[in-house]
């Protein structure tokens, strides 16, 4: 592999040294670099039309993504995709070594002056390590899939389906520069009758515990969804705290129900997603007064490998009348010890267990109030005059259709906010999922008699990426599940969904192997990045495009 490690090595430097931070003009610069260095390859300089700078669709930063195309000699179908992002997060993180985070060498040098770890010091002072905002995170990987491009460039008598490489921004931020990308592609793949049969990314890996240096290679990607709950309950006087329902209560029981609960851990193929764990748990009230809370918001991260959306919320209605039942039952068991203390007769509380899905709330509220789309419409527009969080956005749209419901008694609304990533979870029903699954194995194994590394097929990249957005759910029930209870789906926030769904494919990640994305002691590790992984990736782009293998 020596053959592709030294360019792989000197282009991922030459990448890093470009900050392109997402959201910043960087962006731009990085994607005009990745053009040139591809442009004066032999392939694209006799086919310039198949090397692009593709705007991404409506963007206020005037953004662009890598388009390139190799076609084998004869025309072809099956169309492998090659995915990488040139985006980084920022590098507020660094500190005062902000001025060198896009210089590997002088931040390594820079860096021996800190403390750090006994780990990471003995990384700082090995040659085997590089340092540096993005060079792991992924610029070494889209150095991987560029040098890929240059040498299949030059076997097109050998291939025998299209290779698309995009190198696209944003992907630390909105996903726009993929999602602008995924509506070419199935344009294009409708033109010129592309079959997507796999997708090949080459975003970071790192182990997946303290001391863990096994190195892995994902088919599929978890997915993530933002469900969110509105915990409505009844407003009291503190000096008559028994007639309120404290919203604070129940929201904390939702809470203790659904925060980390290993129950809601999605199970595929035996790999578990990380249980729900709350991002967001807030009162609404503003300010300071003796009447009790009676609304709060909550939200949760929820990673999924196989639960569609319309599974997630059912099985969440589940856990909040479960909290619901706990809570009024403490508040009538403590009711009743309180009359008994105090000598005033008891009399059962009058609460009653009421959860509602958003698709429901808004079918009952309609049913009261016709209008209630064209109130919301109004408000919607108020709305996106200003620059409004999208949680906070869609929160205020299911407070607008709750305050048109004539029922005021205590409720909990749940919904989901943006974003949602879909999972990939290839489970070899499929001819192209076989495909991609042998193709991959085979590749691994070659690799292994080569190289020492303990090298770990897994079935979900672990990490939300671009990846997502390579498959959607094809069913009606779960995607319209998932629009119906998204308040802000179509208003300000939306998926390109027929697009995904037309491209939809399988995916792998074959990632460099290094430490701490998103931290400034980012690093990535020479060995086994700059030799068994361009060969996995070689192999199994090989095995995909070249050997005539029957599934
Ligand atoms: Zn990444």
């Amino acid at each position: 592999m020596e053959k592709y490690s030294k360019v792989i090595k000197s282009l991922a430097l030459d990448l890093a040294k470009i900050p392109s931070i997402v959201g910043t003009v960087g962006e731009i610069d990085i994607a005009n670099k990745v053009y040139e260095r591809l442009s004066v390859l032999e392939y694209f300089k006799k086919n310039q039309q198949n090397l692009k700078l593709v705007d991404v669709k409506n963007d206020s930063l005037g953004r662009k993504y890598v388009l390139a195309t190799i076609k084998p000699e004869n025309k072809v179908s099956d169309t492998v995709l090659l995915l990488g992002h040139i985006d980084t997060v920022g590098i507020e993180d660094y500190g005062d070594l902000k001025n060198f985070a896009t210089e590997p060498k002088s931040l390594k040098k820079r860096l021996k002056d800190k403390k750090f770890s006994s780990e990471i010091e003995e990384d700082i002072d090995s040659d085997n390590w590089i340092f540096g905002r993005g060079i792991f995170d992924m610029k070494m990987g889209v150095a991987a899939l560029m040098t890929m491009v240059e040498e299949f460039s030059k076997r097109r008598h050998e291939i025998q389906a299209n290779l698309v490489f995009i190198a696209v921004p944003d992907e630390e931020g909105n996903s726009v520069g993929m999602l602008s990308a995924v509506r070419d592609l199935a344009a294009m793949s409708e033109a010129v009758g592309w079959q997507f049969i796999a997708a090949i990314d080459t975003d970071y890996m790192t182990g997946l515990y303290a001391g863990d240096d096994k190195k892995y290679v994902y088919i599929g990607t978890v997915g993530k969804l933002l469900p969110c709950f509105y915990v409505y309950g009844k407003e009291t006087h503190v000096g008559e705290a028994f007639h309120g329902f404290d919203a604070n209560l129940l929201a904390s029981e939702i809470m203790k129900q659904v925060d980390l609960n290993h129950e809601l851990c999605d199970i595929a193929d035996g790999e578990v997603t990380l249980p729900p764990i709350s991002l967001y748990q807030r009162d609404l009230k503003t300010e300071y007064s003796v009447q009790t809370v009676n609304a709060v918001n909550i939200y949760f991260n929820y990673a999924t490998h196989i639960s569609p959306p319309d599974k997630v919320i059912e099985k969440l209605k589940e856990k909040a009348v479960q909290a619901f039942d706990n809570t009024i039952q403490k508040l009538d068991q403590g009711y009743k010890k309180f009359c008994e203390m105090s000598g005033i007769p008891y009399n059962r509380l009058p609460w009653q267990t009421k959860v509602l899905t958003f698709e429901e709330l808004y079918r009952r509220v309609r049913a009261e109030k016709p209008d209630i789309e064209q109130r919301v419409n109004r408000m919607v527009e108020q709305m996106l005059e200003q620059n409004i969080d999208d949680r906070e956005f869609t929160l205020r749209i299911v407070q607008e259709v709750h305050r048109h419901y004539s029922d005021k008694s205590p409720l909990v609304v749940l919904y989901y906010a943006p974003p949602y990533y879909p999972h990939n979870f290839v489970k070899g029903e499929s001819e192209r999922e076989r495909r991609l699954l042998s193709a991959v194995e085979a590749a691994v194994k070659d690799a292994k008699k080569v190289y020492d590394y303990t090298i770990v097929v897994k079935k979900f990249y672990p990490y939300i990426s671009d990846l997502s957005y390579c498959n959607i759910p094809q069913g009606e029930k779960s995607l319209s599940k998932l629009i119906k209870n998204m308040p802000a789906w179509s208003k300000k926030y939306s998926l390109p969904v027929e697009a995904i769904q037309k491209i939809s494919m399988p995916v792998v990640n074959i990632g460099p192997y290094g430490k701490d994305a998103h931290k400034l002691t980012e690093r990535v590790s020479i060995s086994y990045s700059l030799d068994a992984m361009p060969l996995i990736l070689k192999n199994t782009i090989e095995n995909l495009v070249i050997s005539n293998q029957v599934f």
